[in-house]
Parts: C-alpha cells; sequence; structure tokens
C-alpha cells in the first residue's frame, strides 16, 4: 500500500460537514429543462414544498425561501427584525456564532459577544448575567446557534428560551440550525424559537444555493413595526404572496426546488423521528471509533467531551499538526474519501491548523457509508504510521450493531 497503488477509482465520498451527499432521487429530479415560472406544475409543487419543510422543522408558522447560501439567510433574518443601533446577545460556540456576529455588526447592530470555550456548549450563567444586566430590554434578539458546525456543538435551545421566559425578557430567540436541521432533533414551536434559519445542503440534502427562514408571529408582529426592510430580504411578500413571481423576489430557483422536493419526499418517507435515530446512531458509531483511536499513546480527540453536548450531524476532531492534514490528503488521494478541514479552532495561517479535521455525517448517510468512512481513516492511519488505539472498528461495530 502507498506510493504506488492507488484505490481512488471508484464513487467517491465527500464526507465534509456541507455540501453533504446528493441522494440519486434529488440528482434526477433536477435533471430536467426549464419548467414555465408563471403557471403550470412548478407552482403546485412549490405550494406544496412549504407544509413538508415546516414539518422538518416541526412549525405551524411561516417559512420564506430565499436563493441564497446559509450567510444569506443570516442576513435576510436580521434584515426583518432589527435596525441600526439595536442591540442583540449572541453566546459563542465557534466559527459560524461569530459569523452571525458579524453579520449583524454588518447591518449596524450594537453586538454583545459571548465568547466561550469551544468544547463544551455555551454558558446559560453568563447569557442569564447578560439578560439580567438589560432591565430596559434593549437586547432585541438573542442570536443561537444549534449546532456549530466548526466545533460540533450541539447547543440547548429549549433551555435558552425557559431562561428568557424566567426572566421575562422579550427578546426574539433566533437560531441558526444549517447544520442540524433534519439531523439533530429541533422542534421550533415546543421549545419557543421565534425566528429559525437553515440552508439547503446539509440535513436538507440538496445543492447549496437555496436559504429558508421560518418565522412566528411575534417576529412577523416585530416585522411588521420596523421603520423599513431592504425588498429583497423582506420575507412578507415572500409568504402567502399575490403572485407566485413574489415568492422570490424575481425568478424562481426552479432545479433547487425539484431537488427539494424529492428530499423532503425521502424525509418523510422515512419519518422524521427515524431520520432522527439513525443521525444518532451513526454519530455514536463514529464516536465509539474516535475514543479508541484516543487510547494507548493514539493522540485523536473528540473536540466535544461531553456526548450529550454533540451534534449527530458533524464530528470535530483534533489529531496534532501536520497529522490532520496528512490524514486528510492521504484518504482523498488513495481512498477517495474527503474528510472535512478543521474550522475556527486554530487560525489558518498557523501551524495547528494542521492537527484539526472534520467529519460531516449528515443527511444522506447509512450505516454501510459510516463504516466505510471509519475504515478508511483506520487505513489511512495505518498507512501513515500514526499512533492510535487498536480496535476501533469492532467497537464501532459493536454500538452499530446494538440496533
Ligand atoms: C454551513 C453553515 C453556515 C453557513 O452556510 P453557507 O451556506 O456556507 O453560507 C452557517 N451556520 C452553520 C451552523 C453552518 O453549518
Amino acid at each position: 500500500m502507498g506510493e504506488t497503488v492507488k484505490l481512488a477509482a471508484g464513487r467517491s465520498y465527500l464526507a465534509i460537514p456541507g455540501p453533504s451527499v446528493m441522494p440519486d432521487q434529488v440528482l434526477q429530479a433536477m435533471h430536467r429543462a426549464s419548467p414555465n415560472i408563471y403557471a403550470g406544475e412548478l407552482i403546485e409543487m412549490t405550494h406544496g414544498l412549504i407544509p413538508d419543510l415546516k414539518r422538518v422543522a416541526r412549525t405551524c408558522h411561516e417559512v420564506a425561501i430565499y436563493i441564497a447560501n446559509g450567510h444569506g439567510v443570516w442576513e435576510a433574518a436580521l434584515a426583518n427584525v432589527i435596525s441600526p443601533g439595536e442591540r442583540v446577545l449572541v453566546p459563542s460556540g465557534g466559527h459560524f456564532s461569530t459569523g452571525w456576529a458579524q453579520m449583524a455588526r454588518g447591518l449596524g447592530a450594537e453586538v454583545e459577544l459571548l465568547e466561550h470555550d469551544l468544547h463544551s456548549t455555551w454558558d446559560l450563567a453568563g447569557i442569564e448575567n447578560s439578560l439580567k444586566n438589560d432591565p430596559e430590554h434593549r437586547i432585541k434578539a438573542v442570536l443561537a446557534v444549534h449546532v456549530d458546525t466548526s466545533s460540533s456543538i450541539r447547543n440547548d435551545i429549549a433551555a435558552l428560551r425557559m431562561l428568557l421566559d424566567e426572566l421575562k425578557h422579550p427578546a426574539l430567540l433566533m437560531v441558526d440550525c444549517v447544520a442540524s436541521l433534519g439531523c439533530d432533533r429541533f422542534e421550533m414551536d415546543a421549545w419557543g424559537v421565534d425566528v429559525m434559519v437553515a440552508a439547503s445542503q446539509k440535513g436538507l440534502m440538496v445543492p447549496a444555493g437555496m436559504g429558508f427562514v421560518f418565522f412566528n408571529d411575534k417576529a412577523a408582529e416585530v416585522r411588521a413595526a420596523m421603520p423599513r426592510v431592504s425588498c429583497y430580504w423582506d420575507w412578507q411578500p415572500r409568504v402567502n404572496p399575490q403572485e407566485y413571481y413574489l415568492h422570490f423576489c424575481g425568478t424562481a430557483p426552479t432545479h433547487h426546488l425539484y431537488g427539494l422536493r424529492a428530499a423532503l419526499d425521502l424525509i418523510h418517507d422515512e419519518g422524521m423521528e427515524n431520520v432522527w435515530a439513525r443521525h444518532q446512531r451513526l454519530a455514536q458509531t463514529i464516536w465509539a471509533a474516535c475514543e479508541v483511536w484516543g487510547q494507548d499513546g493514539g493522540s485523536l480527540r473528540l473536540n466535544v467531551t461531553n456526548p450529550a453536548m454533540r451534534s449527530h450531524a458533524v464530528t470535530a476532531l483534533h489529531i496534532g499538526s501536520p497529522d490532520g492534514t496528512r490524514l486528510r490528503e492521504w484518504l482523498e488521494s488513495n481512498l477517495g474519501l474527503t474528510l472535512g478541514i478543521g474550522l475556527g479552532m486554530a487560525s489558518s495561517t498557523s501551524p495547528e491548523w494542521h492537527g484539526y479535521f472534520r467529519l460531516g455525517h449528515m443527511g444522506h448517510v447509512n450505516g454501510q457509508m459510516v463504516m466505510g468512512l471509519l475504515g478508511g481513516i483506520e487505513t489511512g492511519l495505518q498507512a501513515l504510521k500514526i499512533p492510535h488505539g487498536s480496535g476501533a472498528l469492532e467497537a464501532a461495530a459493536k454500538k452499530m450493531a446494538e440496533g
């Protein structure tokens, strides 16, 4: 093995935390001529997407669809409820929380960013402190990332809602579910989330380019009281529009919509509870292998120590520089397996950056794919003579076989 025998031909596996693997059904649904955007089946089909999207988010409220990636819907959500000079509170859990905070600053908001270590969920006491220090309720929204894809921390959204209620603080609870929707359990209405943003290319298994802003009545009231909202981001004309054209403030993202139709069919045929349970078991299988690799002098570490705080969609790992990069590069060129780069844990110009990597296991992923992913990593560790505990694949198989 090694220098001469390459084993990368065959179907490759992009195991990065977004874009995720696309189902053949999605690809086939998109492979067609452009439909009429003024009349006909596209319009009916789009109407049918709305209730099915809401079922994924567990909400009976509204959803607006944007031609945008996750960054776009960050801005869309903020543009509807935050005016320049207004204040938002952002508990940080990694690269994506700080990214959303940055977006809010760009719109002129006053941002209070609560820094936190990147190995465990946010510090509720710190959030409580900030909310209590705001007796005049100047904080208009709390921007919370459910799963921060850089650290793979999963935050407790329901606990944050309880805290806001206990303190009788009226701030909107705005949640980024770009990584978690369709992977980690999320209950928009039951958890009292006012605004939620998601994008197409992760748990929803569609190419990047379409984003979603879900919002409830409280958020709609805040929007209605805004002095102005930029036309393109305004969510009002996008929900229940008089004309189809207004849904998207222009031409519909025709092919993405067909792809989304196929993806939502897959999700609802499987059932939300089953989708969540599958992601949970696949994640537990991955953790079981990672824990063994870290034994007997192995340096591999799961970024989040407490399993209850880990996402089921993505796993962030540290193995030490330069082995993270060596492993990724070896797997891609020798096995056709691509792992995610480390993000936000070390500066991309520092040598430590090469010590981190991530596994994406969101969306269209099943048991044999995860065993292939783990078998690939085991092979890379052996080929590169990176010290690691032995028996990881057996531990993974045992966990998966628990049924
Ligand atoms: C991927 C991701 C984003 C950004 O999405 P883009 O489509 O890359 O703009 C934002 N938040 C989280 C949690 C993500 O995982």
